[in-house]
C-alpha cells in the first residue's frame, strides 16, 4: 500500500509499505478525512526521535474495512472516529487513579500512530483494541467536527482540565493556533470570567474572540506579562500554555497567583531547558501547581467530546480553513502545515475511494 511520511529527518515523501495485519482485537481502517498536525511536522524534522520510513498522520475519520474475530462493536463499512491516542487498556498503568490514558506502558506510549506503527496518511491503517478505542461517527456530527475531536479538541480541553478552570476565574491561554483555540473554547465552556489569549495571526485572533477570548494579547507588541498585568490589575488564576517555548513557562509563573495552576499542552524542543528563578515559584511555597500533559484518547473520551458537538455546545469545524480533496493531496496539506502561511489555522484532506 501507499503512504506519506518521513523517509528520514527533514525528508518527507510517498513510500510503499505492507498493508497492516489485523490482530484479533484490531480494526483495519481506510481514511475518509485526515488532518496534518504540528506534531507530524515536528516529528518530520526529527523533533520526536529517529525516523526511517515512517508513515505519518494521527488525525482521522475512516471506514472500517476489516475487524479481528474478537471485535464486537464494529464491522466493515462502519464510519469511525479514531482517537490519536489508542491505549492498550490491559496495561497496569491504566489502573492508576486519575491516570491520563496517553501513557499506557510509559511516556506517550498510547500514541501508537506515531511511535508504535504507521500512521493514518496511508491507504490502510491499524487500530489496536478497536472496541475500546474507536467511536462510531454520530449522524448529527459532521466529518469535519468529528475529525477535530481526536487531537485538537482532546488536547485543548485537556489543558483546561489540567488547569482546573472554575466559574468566574481569569485565565491566560498562551497560543491561539488550533490547540490554543480549543483551549479557549473549553475555558469558556468551563465558565471562566475573563480569558486572555496570546497570538498575532488575524484569522486566529477572530476565531479566538468567537470561541470566548475577552482580551487578545499580541506577543509581538511588547512583553506579554506586562500587558496582561496592566490590563488585569494583577495576577490571574490559571494559565494554559499552547504556544511559545521554555521561556513561556517563566512568563506563566509571573502571571499566576498563589494557589493557581499552570497547565502546559505545548511541545518543547528536546534541546531546550526550563530555567526560572526560585522566587517566581514563591521560593517553592506558592502552592502554584505546574502540570504538563499529552492528548488523552480512547472511545470514552472521544464520545464525550462528540456529545458536546452533537448538542451544539461547540463547533470545532471552524478551525478547518484549508481544504484539499484526494488521497494524493495529503502531501500538499502536509507542506502547508509545515510552512504555516499566516492565514492557515488547520488543513483537512477529504478522501474518496470510489
Ligand atoms: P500553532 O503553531 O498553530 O500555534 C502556536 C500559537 O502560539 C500561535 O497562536 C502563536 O501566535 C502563539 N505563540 C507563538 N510564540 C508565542 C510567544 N512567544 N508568546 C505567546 N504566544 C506565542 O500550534 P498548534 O496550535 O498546532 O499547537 C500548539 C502546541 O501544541 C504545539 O507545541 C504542538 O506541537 C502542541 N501539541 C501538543 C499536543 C499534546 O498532546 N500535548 C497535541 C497536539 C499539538 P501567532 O498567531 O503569532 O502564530
Ligand atoms: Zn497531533
Amino acid at each position: 500500500m501507499k503512504g506519506f511520511g518521513a523517509i528520514a529527518p527533514n525528508n518527507v515523501g510517498w513510500m510503499e509499505k505492507d498493508r497492516p495485519v489485523c490482530g484479533p482485537m484490531d480494526a483495519i481502517i481506510r481514511p475518509l478525512a485526515v488532518a496534518p498536525c504540528s506534531s507530524d511536522t515536528h516529528a518530520s524534522h526529527g523533533g520526536s526521535g529517529p525516523l526511517d520510513h515512517v508513515i505519518l498522520g494521527h488525525e482521522a475519520v475512516g471506514e472500517v474495512v476489516e475487524v479481528g474475530n474478537l471485535v464486537k462493536n464494529f464491522k466493515p463499512g462502519d464510519v469511525v472516529v479514531v482517537p490519536c491516542c489508542t491505549p492498550d487498556w490491559t496495561e497496569k498503568n491504566m489502573q492508576q487513579r486519575g491516570a491520563n490514558n496517553a501513557h499506557d506502558a510509559g511516556l506517550m506510549k498510547s500514541f501508537k500512530l506515531l511511535g508504535s506503527w504507521d500512521g493514518v496518511f496511508a491507504e490502510f491503517f491499524k487500530i489496536n483494541q478497536a472496541d475500546a478505542n474507536l467511536v462510531l461517527k454520530p449522524e448529527n456530527v459532521s466529518i469535519e467536527s468529528a475529525l477535530m475531536t481526536v487531537d485538537m479538541m482532546s488536547t485543548g480541553f485537556y489543558g483546561v482540565e489540567m488547569a482546573d478552570v472554575q466559574f468566574g476565574e481569569t485565565v491566560v491561554v498562551f497560543g491561539i493556533g488550533p490547540v490554543g483555540l480549543m483551549a479557549v473554547a473549553g475555558t469558556a465552556l468551563r465558565g471562566a470570567g475573563r480569558i486572555f489569549a496570546t497570538g498575532s495571526r488575524p484569522n486566529c485572533v477572530e476565531l479566538a474572540k468567537e470561541y470566548g477570548a475577552t482580551d487578545i494579547i499580541n506577543y509581538k507588541n511588547g512583553d506579554v506579562v506586562e500587558q496582561i498585568l496592566a490590563l488585569n490589575g494583577g495576577q490571574v488564576d490559571r494559565v494554559i500554555i499552547a504556544g511559545g517555548d521554555c521561556s513561556t513557562m517563566t512568563q506563566a509563573l509571573c502571571l499566576v497567583k498563589p494557589n493557581g495552576t499552570i497547565a502546559s499542552i505545548n511541545f518543547y524542543d528536546a534541546t531546550d531547558s526550563f530555567a526560572y528563578p526560585a522566587y517566581l515559584w514563591g521560593l517553592g511555597m506558592s502552592d502554584v501547581t505546574i502540570k504538563g500533559g499529552f492528548c488523552p484518547g480512547g472511545a470514552y473520551r472521544i464520545e464525550k467530546l462528540l456529545n458536546l458537538i452533537a448538542n451544539k455546545r461547540i463547533d470545532p469545524s471552524k478551525l478547518l480553513n484549508y481544504k484539499f480533496e484526494g488521497f494524493e493531496k495529503i502531501e500538499d496539506a502536509f507542506k502547508v502545515m509545515d510552512e504555516k502561511p499566516r492565514d492557515l489555522i488547520k488543513p483537512i484532506v477529504y478522501i474518496n475511494w470510489d
